[in-house]
């Protein structure tokens, strides 16, 4: 069967639904497929554990979407269609092993009292980072929302000079280039205060030592006591169904389980794609695609892929596995810093040379002793996605071997591993193993399975590091969301400004493409 759209977009993702959404609300025919039988790739949620329990498998941070432009352009519909979020006023923490936490309220003289709480001589470089952050964020989030290279970005660049002055601009690259572990050491005394900071880095494979970790560590920590956290009210998936719900009441159409198996080229420009059923959706005006970039050259028809321009995207770097452990429970854990209870996300680090350690083992096939553990808390602010009084917990671990050098493979190591990290988290919350009702683990192998984007469980679409990063993702030559291909265009957490939900990606992509 042939069917004919201006656009068709491979793969449900928030980035290509986002594209989609953009494109069908300003008059655009768009065909979605996607593989798997439900849209959202790395946002979904269902109820893994228990009926009721409803959690979020991947992504449950909907911050970067809730600030970012599709949200901005589309926000009044994707609300007709059921999307609404739910602030947290406690977004994050860190817990240590004597029984003390540090938290970042959505509050900054709150979040003050605590840092001076841990460490009073750090109050002062504190208040000053949360006023830098204040300084710049026009300019780095003007830079976050250009695409690399343009003309957009050097006019925010010129404006951040004009403003900042050369010193400014430079101490604004030297923040982009920095590790956690040099910023942190540079600003601050307590072990406690560099963790908290540190942590985010572990979000994305930014280890304390790797050189581009400060800047997405500084933003999200500086920036939790300005923006807060936000999840989606239900779960995050509901974010995904406003987006469809928009695509289709413009006409648009979201197929699921539909696989490309091809894109189709005619005198080197991209006019449609082959499913794996043998349907093709013909696109009179462009193809794009959700896919990360290391996949791409295989949907090519042969004689193309193997230009050395269009192979080699296949060198694009995964970052480390994710492991998944979501619990059922019937109260929240009783952590022994007892104020954690009230936070959206708990992290165990515990300390920078912990997190460096984990990642280092991680590196080398080896399983960390001491993971990096990010303990979301969804039930805390929105407790309509559990029975009343019971809690779900979401406990992504992060950086973990693609592959393990001892040979096992994921399905055989996960649950082992699974049960050692309940233990490690024991140590913070005695008594969790009592108050679990229901556990489902996925592992990195899971994650792939789920979603092919995810290469090896690699949570990121692809490593972060600063060879793979602003102009330079996924590879030179496919920067600026074009690929080697005539209207053959990319976005997706594979693409700049690089993982996360914000849907930014797929907006650029809908700029180009009008
Ligand atoms: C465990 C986990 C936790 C996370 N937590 C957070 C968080 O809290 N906050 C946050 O901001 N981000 C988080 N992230 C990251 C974020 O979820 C992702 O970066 C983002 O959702 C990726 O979106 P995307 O547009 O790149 O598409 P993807 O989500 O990768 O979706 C792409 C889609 O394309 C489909 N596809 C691939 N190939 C084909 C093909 N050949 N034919 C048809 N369809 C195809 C896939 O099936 C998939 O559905 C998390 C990620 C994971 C895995």
């Amino acid at each position: 069967m042939e069917t004919r759209a201006d656009v068709v977009v491979i793969g449900a993702g928030v980035n290509g639904l986002s594209a989609a959404a953009m494109l069908a609300s300003k008059g655009r025919s768009v065909v979605v497929v996607e593989s798997a039988d439900v849209p959202g790739g790395a946002v979904r949620t269902a109820e893994v554990t228990l009926p009721g329990f409803r959690h979020d498998l991947f992504a449950m941070n909907l911050g970067l979407f809730a600030g970012g432009p599709v949200n901005a352009a589309l926000g009044a519909d994707l609300a007709r269609h059921g999307f609404e979020l739910v602030p947290s006023a406690k977004p994050f923490c860190s817990v240590f092993p004597d029984g003390t936490m540090l938290g970042v309220e959505a509050d900054a003289a709150a979040t003050r009292a605590n840092v001076e709480r841990t460490s009073p001589e750090d109050v002062a470089e504190w208040e000053a980072l949360t006023a830098k952050l204040q300084d710049l964020a026009p300019y780095l989030f003007g830079i976050l929302g250009s695409d690399l290279p343009s003309w957009k970005a050097v006019k925010t660049l010129w404006k951040a000079h004009r403003a900042l002055g050369t010193d400014g601009v430079y101490d604004l690259v030297k923040l982009a280039l920095a590790s956690t572990r040099a910023f942190t050491d540079e600003h601050f005394t307590s072990p406690k205060v560099k963790a908290l900071m540190a942590s985010w880095g572990m979000h994305l494979d930014f280890a304390p030592d790797i050189s581009g970790g400060a800047l997405f560590s500084f933003l999200e920590t500086m920036g939790g006591q300005l923006f807060g956290m936000v999840i989606g009210k239900g779960g995050a998936s509901t974010m995904i169904d406003g987006l469809v719900g928009v695509i289709t009441e413009k006409g648009g159409e979201v197929r699921c389980g539909a696989r490309v198996d091809e894109i189709l080229v005619s005198r080197g420009k991209a006019i449609g794609v082959r499913l794996a059923n043998g349907d093709t959706i013909r696109a009179s005006h462009a193809v794009i695609s959700n896919v990360n970039p290391k996949l791409m050259p295989d949907l090519l028809p042969d004689e193309i892929s193997s230009r050395p321009e269009v192979a080699r995207a296949r060198a694009f770097r995964p970052g480390l596995g994710t492991m998944m452990i979501h619990l059922a429970l019937d109260s929240l854990p009783a952590w022994t810093a007892s104020e954690a209870r009230e936070y959206n996300y708990v992290h165990v680090g515990p300390y920078v040379d912990d997190m460096a350690l984990a990642y280092t083992d991680t590196a080398a096939g080896r399983l960390p002793s001491t993971p990096t553990l990010v303990v979301g808390q969804p039930t805390v602010s929105d407790p309509s996605r559990a029975p009343e009084g019971k809690h779900v917990l979401w406990i992504q671990v992060r950086v973990l071997p693609l592959e393990i050098a001892d040979g096992r493979s994921w399905d055989e190591a996960g649950e082992a591993y699974a049960d050692h990290v309940m233990g490690i988290l024991e140590q913070y919350a005695p008594g969790l193993a009592q108050q679990v009702i229901g556990r489902a683990i996925l592992t990195p192998s899971d994650l792939e399975r789920y979603n092919a984007n995810l290469v090896l469980g690699d949570s990121l679409g692809g490593s972060h590091h600063p060879a793979q990063f602003f102009f330079l993702r996924p590879v030179p030559g496919w920067g600026r969301h074009r690929t080697p291909v005539k209207s053959l265009f990319i976005c997706g957490a594979g693409t700049w400004p690089g993982g996360g939900v914000g849907g930014a990606s797929g907006a650029m992509v809908a700029g180009i493409v009008g």
